[in-house]
Parts: C-alpha cells; sequence; structure tokens
C-alpha cells in the first residue's frame, strides 16, 4: 500500500507578521490565516512592523511549534512610500470605491514596486521548490510577478481581503496597467465573494482583452490563471463557545451593571472611513430623534481601536466622530445616562465575545467591506434562545452570507434608524428565525475549512476546476 504523501510545505506571505506573543493587534487577517497555518506547518513571512534609518539587514526568524516566522524590517522611506503612500493612500481607498479619498498626487508606484522585490529577494532565500506559495493582500499584488522573473515556477496564490471595485472604478487607479494585469502570474487568484470575483473577471475581459477558457480560468500567455470565490467565514462554534463563557466574566457583569437594565447595541470597528463610523452615528442621532420612546432605556456602545495614525484622514475621521459623539450626548444625554460610550481602546476577543452576546442589537454599517468579521463574530456569539439582532450594511461582504440580517444602506442614516428600531422591537420567533439561517450559513463556511479550500484548489491541476459559486444566501434588501 502506498503511504500518504507528505503534504508541500506551506508559505504565506503578507504585509504584517503575527509573530505570537508580538502584542495584540486587532485585524481580521491574523484571525483566519493562524488556524491554517499551525494545522499544516510551515513559514509566514513578512514585515516585522518595525520601521528602520539603517540599513534593515538580514531576516529574522521565530520559530513557535511547525511554524517559522520569518520577518524583515522596512526602511523609512520605504514605509513611507509604499504602505503609508501607495498601499493606504491609493489602493486603499480605490478599491474601497473612494476615488474622492484617493491621493492622486502619490502615483509614482515606485516605492510599492521596490518593496514588492525586496520582499521577493528575502523570500527566495528561503524558498524551496515544491513549496506552495500564498500571498495575502493588496500590498503584495506584484509578488508573484516578482518571484516568476527571479525563475520560481512554484504554485502561487493570492486572496485579496479587501473589495475589488468594477473596471469603471479599477481605471481610474493610477498605473492600473502596470498593476492588475500583474495579478496575472498568480496561478490562483482569491475574492471574498462573487460580485469582488466578476469585478475582476470583468477587468481581464475587458481591459486585458484575455481569454475566458472556463468559467474561472483565463489563458494569459500560454499560462492559466483561475479566478474563485473564498469568503472568510470565523470560527463559529468555538466562537459560539467562548461567548457563553465569557458573558459571565467579571468584565462584562460590571459593563452590563452600569447599563441599569437598558437594551445595548454594540458597534467594534478600527477607526477607518470605509467602516461608516460617523453615517452610523448620524443613524443613530436619526433613532433618538425619531424614536423618543427609547431614549434613556438603550446605550449604544461603540469601540472603535485607532489605526493608521500616520495618515490625516484617519486623524480627520477621528475628530468627526468625536464631535458627534460628544453633540449626541450632548443633545439627549440627561445627568443619569450616556447614550452613547465611545472608546477607542482595544478589547480581547474574550471580552468582545462577551459583549456581543450581550447586546440586544449590534450595528455593522460599513460604507464598503471586503467581508467584515464583526458581523459573523456577532452573529456566533448569540444565544440561539434569545439572539440578538444583526444590522447589516448591504456593502460588506458578510452580506452575502448573512442575508437574514437586517440589511440596510448605510448612507440613508433614516433607513438604518428604522432598522434600529425594528431590531430592538423584533419579537423573539423573528429574532430566533433570523439568527438561526445566519447561523447554519456560517457553520456551513467555517473559518477552519477556508483556508484548505483556497489551497485545494490552488494546488488541483489547472482548467479542470468546477466554477466556485458561493453557497450562501444572496443579497437582499
Ligand atoms: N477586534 C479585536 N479587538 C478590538 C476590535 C476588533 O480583537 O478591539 C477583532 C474583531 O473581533 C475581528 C477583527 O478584529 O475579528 C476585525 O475584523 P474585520 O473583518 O471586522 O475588520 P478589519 O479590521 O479587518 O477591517
Amino acid at each position: 500500500m502506498l503511504g500518504e504523501m507528505p503534504l508541500p510545505r506551506l508559505v504565506i506571505v503578507s504585509n504584517r507578521v503575527g509573530v505570537p506573543e508580538g502584542g495584540a493587534r486587532a485585524g481580521g487577517l491574523e484571525v483566519a490565516i493562524r488556524p491554517a497555518l499551525k494545522r499544516r506547518g510551515g513559514v509566514w513571512f513578512g514585515w516585522s512592523g518595525r520601521i528602520t534609518d539603517e540599513d534593515p539587514g538580514p531576516a529574522k526568524t521565530a520559530q513557535h511549534d511547525n511554524v517559522a516566522y520569518v520577518t524583515i524590517d522596512l526602511r523609512r522611506d520605504d514605509y513611507d512610500e509604499f504602505y503609508n503612500g501607495f498601499a493606504n493612500r491609493v489602493l486603499w481607498p480605490i478599491l474601497h470605491y473612494r476615488l474622492d479619498l484617493a491621493e492622486f498626487s502619490r502615483r509614482d508606484l515606485g516605492g510599492y514596486l521596490r518593496v514588492n522585490e525586496y520582499f521577493a529577494r528575502h523570500l527566495e532565500k528561503i524558498l524551496k521548490d515544491d513549496d506552495i506559495v500564498w500571498v495575502h493582500d493588496y500590498h503584495l499584488m506584484p509578488l508573484a510577478q516578482a518571484l516568476r522573473e527571479r525563475g520560481h515556477k512554484n504554485k502561487i496564490g493570492f486572496f485579496i481581503h479587501i473589495p475589488c471595485p468594477p473596471p469603471e472604478i479599477l481605471t481610474a487607479l493610477p498605473n492600473h496597467e502596470r498593476l492588475i494585469p500583474a495579478l496575472g502570474f498568480y496561478d490562483l487568484i482569491g475574492f471574498q465573494t462573487e460580485v469582488d470575483a466578476n469585478n475582476f473577471s470583468r477587468y481581464l475581459t475587458d481591459e486585458c482583452r484575455l481569454k475566458q477558457v472556463a468559467d474561472d480560468t483565463f489563458a494569459i500567455d500560454g499560462r492559466s490563471v483561475r479566478v474563485g470565490v473564498f469568503p472568510v467565514g470565523v470560527e463559529t462554534e468555538a466562537f459560539a463557545r467562548l461567548a457563553r463563557r465569557a458573558v459571565e466574566t467579571a468584565f462584562v457583569r460590571e459593563v452590563l451593571d452600569s447599563l441599569s437594565g437598558r437594551a445595548m447595541i454594540i458597534g467594534v470597528d478600527r477607526l477607518d472611513y470605509s467602516k461608516g463610523i460617523p453615517e452610523r452615528m448620524h443613524a443613530f442621532e436619526r433613532f433618538l430623534a425619531n424614536f423618543p420612546d427609547w431614549r434613556g432605556k438603550v446605550t449604544y456602545l461603540q469601540i472603535t481601536p485607532r489605526s493608521r495614525t500616520g495618515i490625516q484622514e484617519y486623524a480627520d475621521i477621528g475628530r468627526t466622530v468625536g464631535e458627534t459623539v460628544g453633540r449626541i450626548n450632548g443633545a439627549y444625554g440627561e445627568a443619569s445616562w450616556t447614550p452613547v460610550r465611545y472608546i477607542n481602546k482595544a478589547h480581547s476577543r474574550t471580552a468582545l465575545a462577551g459583549l456581543y452576546r450581550a447586546a440586544r442589537a449590534a450595528l455593522v454599517t460599513p460604507l464598503r467591506d471586503g467581508m467584515n468579521l464583526v458581523a459573523k463574530e456577532y452573529v456566533a456569539a448569540q444565544n440561539p434562545d434569545d439572539p440578538g439582532v444583526l444590522v447589516l450594511s448591504r456593502f460588506a461582504g458578510a452580506a452575502h452570507e448573512c442575508a437574514a440580517a437586517l440589511l440596510v444602506n448605510p448612507y440613508d442614516s433614516e433607513g438604518v434608524a428604522i432598522a434600529l428600531n425594528r431590531a430592538l422591537a423584533m419579537p423573539l420567533d423573528e429574532r430566533r428565525q433570523r439568527h438561526a439561517a445566519n447561523f447554519k450559513v456560517l457553520v456551513g463556511n467555517d473559518l477552519s475549512r477556508w483556508a484548505e479550500r483556497f489551497l485545494a484548489t490552488l494546488e488541483k491541476p489547472a482548467m479542470s476546476a468546477a466554477p466556485l459559486r458561493l453557497a450562501a444566501g444572496r443579497v437582499r434588501t
């Protein structure tokens, strides 16, 4: 009998590497990758998070169990041009449909391409011929090309965690004709939703004139590149167990005691303009104005760790939100009641799980979001016998799976206010039905299977794959 073939080594590449004991960081990418890497073993390669004014020197390796965490430092000018510059001031806004916020003055790709070359130079020192390479996110779009030009023939996959807009927006990206076709050097390109995959496929057919040789496969210079849909999930049942325990902790009890029996509404987002926090505050203000019976009976807890503090737009949004919260609390608050509690501190997963379970409703209303794991965590955390209600932006990737949430247009503050009133007043039967439907979809798309699905598709021979279709429900309004 033939023995089982050992799995090829997995090499994960992402901008930041979540080295264990490296300090707590809030972010969906890290939560998604770690279980897959631990299961298969291998290497996680990327930036250490350190910036240096000197020569960055060699990569550093930290071995934890079966995973080697290999990190490199960035020179300050590289950090400014690559990370703060092209990645976060050009790619991030444009891929989130925000042409108005893109800094077109930073159109020079130089720093971005230079850092991708720098990644490739270090990566090739550790790359073996049969390694499977999986590159993550918008910082590293040209990395496969840089590796191919160095002669590497490995299977290389790419997953983009953030949205992919239609070609009408993508073509406003400075140097798009250099950057987007570079994705063709990957063997598989994964997206969060069918909408994102279709937008990208349309770019390949309309702008690059590529031939589609199968539902999910394009021919490019004698090779083929596959496009797939792999919505990132959460560890649904594990998170539900965590929430059951967490709601009993001293921290959550203290929060609940401080509410004096009022219903809690929760929002959890990095401070980022894509999350629609000012628009959501306006909606909550409309809610208090239009549904006065709720005044004094609900408290809205918004947990918002700061992010990308070196970028002006992020400082601006921090100020706007702070001012709006002050205005709402000033206008509607009482000596014994503060309508909005706004907190910039990051909370642990356990603390969040407990707070989600204790909250009667969650407001997850990004203007655009690749997936939004908070929405899924909120569903996973609920008590199925007495669940809270998710009010979810139709523009979050999660809306494709959590179709039984109250789906809203985040720009329409009156509409969000009406949905919030409906969520808080919803009868138990309807809450149970909606929660059960969402929970079932999330159990079917557990995070533990996400990475294996992507890797299995990447390892399949080209041209033989069945078209990938999202099994979950569709967006309804
Ligand atoms: N998160 C956290 N502590 C916080 C705020 C957020 O651990 O104080 C986690 C949250 O539970 C979720 C992730 O950070 O798992 C955020 O992922 P999401 O997809 O919602 O948004 P992103 O920040 O990746 O855009």
